[in-house]
This record gives structure tokens, C-alpha cells and sequence, in this order.
């Protein structure tokens, strides 16, 4: 005769098995997506509060509207 414990965590184990795919999945996703972004520095002038970024990590640039000088946004 079959352990009703071992049917418990069989069809637990097969609830689970899709929600941790989809999490896992979703995770790998993200981290793809923000990659390229987490690369990029992110810049807001403070005349014109336009934000503007550059593709290496510097860490002041001019604005290209006014020129004025701004620090990299920290996030
Ligand atoms: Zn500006």
C-alpha cells in the first residue's frame, strides 16, 4: 500500500516545480535587461533637468544644451 505521505509531497513537488521555473526564468530575464543599463552612466543637469548619459564610466560630463557640467546621478 502507498505512503499517503509520499502522494503529499509528490503533488507538492509537482505544484512547485512551475513556480520555481517562472522564477527563476523571470530572475535570469531581469538580470539580462539590466545589464546594459547598469553600464551606462546616467546624467541630470541641474539649469535644464535633462537628462542625458554617457556610454563610459565618467564620472562628470557637460551638458549638451547648456554645456554646464553635472555629476553622475547616483542611484
Ligand atoms: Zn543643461
Amino acid at each position: 500500500m502507498a505512503n499517503p505521505k509520499f502522494f503529499f509531497a509528490f503533488y507538492l513537488a509537482l505544484l512547485l516545480a512551475p513556480l520555481v521555473c517562472a522564477w527563476a526564468a523571470s530572475a535570469w530575464r531581469d538580470r539580462r535587461l539590466r545589464a546594459p543599463l547598469m553600464a551606462r552612466t546616467v546624467f541630470r543637469c541641474i539649469e535644464c533637468l535633462q537628462f542625458y548619459e554617457a556610454d563610459e564610466p565618467v564620472e562628470k560630463m557637460p551638458c549638451p544644451i547648456c554645456g554646464r557640467q553635472n555629476e553622475k546621478l547616483r542611484m
